[in-house]
């Protein structure tokens, strides 16, 4: 270990200078004057300490003795900017035997150093665990070499690492260390290190970091590189696509390519060129958007969106998914491309006589329920004039299109032109979808369906969020694009058929926020996700029945009932609607075909017992196609006959061959249009009901409720009551609910209690059903299947009881109904009308009715079904016993009652 003197050169930072590596560095004028006074001793050999980095502590201790290797002079020496190239070649470290600091670095002052030798031989382990390393490294580096000419040099001192020996490892270390890059902290520790063993596993360490660092990296840029040439490979293949199309485009046009070969004859198919029309489609869709109104939210979110698509690469997944959502947003009747109603035809003063002419254009009878209608269009009017004014007297007038009646955007503050919402009850094929189309059309509107049937997904009304895989708007959303004004009317059908909260969401809820005036203006579909108005639109709802309509919703909404038609009202609505549209369908005219009124009686009491005339319009349907199939038939006769007349008159008993085949509605040569009752059978089959009601019987214990069904249509139920042995019990059976079990209950204690009077029992205080026999009484209310609930079979139970326990018949031609008492009291009961008109469709001539009812009997039933009947006001259940059985029938003992009572 030798010491000398030595010139100090700093080496500026970050630069550092490993024994037996070589180094070039630009050096000030001055300090190359110092060197080249060195140059002129024999063995030029200097200190090149590092310059410490300028946060850490300046005291050097450690460098590298280098011997100068070249000093290279400036071109233009009298430049003071051009430096002088100073190459250095390291040769043994140096130490200092205390710690120097230098602060300038154009000097070169003299110090001691003591040289570290580097003699000592490492432990054969160290030796191992470096070459191993170090040929990691080098393999590592002349894999990633891009050129063939260093990786040759990797891999030859990789070659020589393998056969180095022990002595030389040290020497190896340096050599590495300083040709591999590695960051500066460790180079310094690495000059630092004096003792061999120390350096050897620096080293080791060092290219140990290097080598995961390398492959760490390569992976990278392996995963960019690939990623990037897959994007430019699709491009290019894209583009190359393309070129093919145009080119065999060109090829199919040219007139000389066309050959006897092509199936097409070369001419062009709009299915041909899809290039086209796919950039046909964008530049539309651009165009839609930019049609939007500046500013509103719509456009912001189509911008945003429409950015998105040009940056995701075309034929991707992603890319038609956002197209598709551009499509339905860009198509949405915003205030932007969206009419609104002309206020024209509400303002003109004959629009309330052309809705009615409408309504009755469409519609037979249903006065009441017109005149309502009327009512609301009334207010539907003066609301849009009201609302037309205010939009006037708020803006600057002058600046809207008030001069040609027309709204040209609605205000921010329109409160929407319409009344409360409709709601549409009854049974169906009672006209309600067709009222809504009628109003539709008066206020020159486009309509629009909905059916709620069965919904439990909310998003169904909702849409699907565009994450979901095939989502898509909701209903309302679909209406308003098909409709493409965002005025349209909206008929929401079957609201009560809407599914309530469940794991889907609350569809119920949704169509609440839709038909809520406070909400609407700013609905939000979740696969749209921007606020769609409503508040133009015109909502009116159908129902079979208002019992599962929930009561919000019930809250929003104006009842109009529609009970049902009768049979006159059926024959006039066949006649003049019904008849006429199946005639125009089946492709005949009114003159190839009639039905007389009395075959169209037939067909609506034979072979349909509705309320509506749904079943009625099938039944016509089907006898018109019937018809149509002759006259299809008799037709063909009558060209063959045409065309064989020569031979017809030759053969003189063609004539009789024909008559053979002759159909009963040609007489002769003659069509006959008109069809007769007695045809019918021979049409639609034997009657359903023949008229009699022979299925109704009079009988001990059974008499006839009335009824209102699920689907709103009213009609009879037998209430049917036996005795059997057993321990005086009461049995209910027939899917009762709780309420109309316990109107059993109540109906025989009262039966019961009033055993006696009635003359059931011989005494006071006997229970009938344990005296003379023990028996059980068995209550039951067919059509088992279906759920049954409600309090107004109450007489009907009474008398069933009466009749069973006191042997009088109740007449099958009265049914009735109405909630009892334990007092004895007949209170009333809700669906009167349809009741009525189920009774008399089912050929019931004698009612029996609550007295409270009495005023809806009046105001709702008609009054050709009120000649027809005859109804019995009871307010008591004597009453309704008396009506039921007959003055007299039962052996009332209520003089006892009333002289007992009197003591
Ligand atoms: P709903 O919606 O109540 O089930 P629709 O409106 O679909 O019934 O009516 C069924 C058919 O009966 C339609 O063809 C309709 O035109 C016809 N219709 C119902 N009521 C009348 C009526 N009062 N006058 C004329 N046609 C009617």
């Amino acid at each position: 270990m030798g010491s000398s003197k030595l010139p100090v050169l700093l080496l500026p930072h970050p630069l550092i200078l490993l024994p037996t590596a070589r180094l070039t560095l630009p050096i000030s004028r001055s300090l190359a004057d110092a060197i080249l006074s060195l140059l002129d001793d024999s063995d030029a050999v200097l200190a090149a300490i590092p310059l410490p980095a300028p946060d850490s502590p300046s005291e050097i201790t450690y460098g590298t003795a280098a011997r100068i290797a070249r000093l290279v002079r400036p071109r233009n020496q009298s430049s003071p900017t051009q430096p002088y190239l100073l190459s250095l070649h390291g040769v043994e470290r140096i130490r200092f035997p205390s710690p120097i600091q230098i602060d300038q670095l154009d000097i070169l002052p003299i110090h001691n150093v003591v040289y570290s030798s580097s003699d000592g031989i490492p432990s054969r382990d160290t030796v191992e665990a470096f070459k191993h390393a170090a040929l990691v490294l080098l393999d590592r580096l002349a894999k990633d070499s891009l050129q063939p000419q260093r990786k040759d040099d990797w891999l030859r001192v990789a070659a020589i690492v393998e056969d180095i020996s022990e002595q030389r490892a040290a020497w190896m270390a340096d050599v590495l260390v300083a040709a591999v890059s590695s960051p500066y902290p460790d180079k310094l520790a690495f000059l630092a290190a004096t003792d061999v063993e120390d350096r050897l596993r620096r080293a080791t360490e060092l290219f140990v970091k290097q080598s995961s660092i390398q492959e760490v990296s390569k992976k990278i840029a392996s995963a960019v590189d690939e990623s990037f040439s897959r994007q430019q490979k699709e491009y290019f293949l894209r583009q190359q696509l393309a070129a093919i199309q145009r080119e065999l485009h060109s090829l199919q046009s040219s007139p000389a390519s066309v050959g006897p070969g092509f199936g097409t004859g070369g001419a062009t198919s709009e299915l041909d060129d899809d290039d086209q029309a796919d950039a046909d489609d964008l530049a539309d869709l651009r165009r839609k958007i930019e049609a939007l109104n500046v500013n509103s939210e719509e456009r912001k979110v189509g911008v945003r969106e429409w950015r998105r698509l040009k940056r995701i690469p075309q034929g991707s997944v992603e890319n038609g998914v956002i197209r598709s959502y551009l499509e339905w947003l860009t198509s949405m009747p915003w205030p932007s491309n969206s009419t609104t109603t002309p206020i024209d035809v509400l303002k003109d003063p004959s629009f309330l006589t052309r809705a009615r002419a409408q309504l009755d254009a469409d519609h037979y009878g249903l006065d009441q329920i017109k005149r309502r209608l009327m009512e609301y269009l009334a207010v539907v009017r003066l609301r849009a004039i009201a609302d037309t004014a205010q939009t006037q007297a708020q803006g600057d007038a002058p600046s809207t299109d008030a001069s040609l009646g027309v709204i040209p955007t609605p205000p921010k503050k329109s409160k929407g032109i319409k009344g409360p919402i409709l709601l549409f009850v009854g049974p169906p094929g009672t006209g309600k979808t067709s009222l809504g189309q009628s109003i539709a059309k008066a206020l020159g509107r486009p309509f629009q369906r909905i059916s709620l049937g069965g919904v439990r997904d909310e998003a169904e009304i909702r849409g699907h969020r565009r994450t979901y895989v095939a989502s898509g708007p909701g209903s309302i959303v679909q209406a308003l694009r098909k409709a493409g004004r965002n005025d349209p009317v909206i008929l929401l059908d079957e609201v009560d058929k809407v599914g309530h909260s469940n794991f889907h969401g609350d569809p119920a809820a949704a169509l609440l926020e839709v038909l809520d005036p406070e909400q609407n203006h700013s609905f939000n579909d979740h696969y749209i996700n921007v606020p769609v108005d409503l508040s133009q639109v015109l909502f009116i709802c159908t129902s079979n029945t208002l019992d599962t309509i929930s009561a919000p919703l019930l809250d929003r909404c104006e009842v109009v009932e529609l009970s049902g038609y009768t049979y006159d009202e059926k024959l006039h609505i066949a006649k003049r609607f019904l008849l006429p549209k199946q005639i125009n369908a089946n492709g005949l005219s009114d003159s190839q075909l009639t039905l007389t009124d009395d075959a169209l009686l037939h067909v609506a009491t034979m072979y349909t017992r509705e309320a509506g005339v749904r079943s009625l319009e099938r039944a016509i349907g089907a006898v018109v196609r019937f018809k149509a199939v002759e006259w299809a038939e008799w037709l063909d006769k009558e060209n063959d006959a045409a065309r064989g007349e020569g031979n017809a008159k030759r053969n003189e008993n063609g004539n009789e061959k024909q008559d053979g085949n002759t159909n009963e509605t040609v007489v002769g040569n003659e069509w006959r249009a008109t069809v007769e009752p007695h045809e019918l059978e021979k049409i639609l089959g034997i009657p359903r009901w023949d008229g009699e009601e022979r299925d109704r019987e009079e009988k001990r214990g059974v008499v006839y409720g009335l009824v209102v069904t699920g689907m709103g249509e009213g009609g009879i139920l037998p209430v049917e009551s036996t005795a059997l042995p057993g321990t005086g019990r009461l049995k209910l059976t027939g899917s009762l609910g709780d309420v109309i079990k316990e109107s059993g209950e109540i109906a025989l204690s009262w039966v019961k209690t009033h055993a006696f009077e009635l003359g059931i029992t011989a005494g006071r205080g006997v229970d009938p059903l344990k005296v003379p026999d023990v028996i059980d009484v068995h209550l039951h209310l067919p059509a088992g299947a279906q759920k049954k609930d409600g309090p107004s079979a109450g007489i009907a139970m009474i008398c069933a009881f009466v009749s069973l326990l006191s042997g009088a018949c109740v007449p099958k031609d009265i049914a009735m109904t109405g909630e009892i008492t334990l007092r004895g009291r007949v209170t009333p009961v809700g669906g009167i009308r349809m009741k009525v008109l189920g009774a008399h469709r089912a050929q019931i001539r004698k009612v029996i009715l609550p007295w409270a009812n009495r005023k809806d009997v009046e105001h709702d039933v008609a009054l050709e079904v009120r000649r027809e009947m005859q109804f019995f006001f009871v307010r008591t259940i004597d009453e309704a016993l008396e009506a039921a059985f007959g003055r007299g029938a039962l052996g009332w003992r209520k003089e006892t009652v009333l002289l007992e009572s009197r003591l």
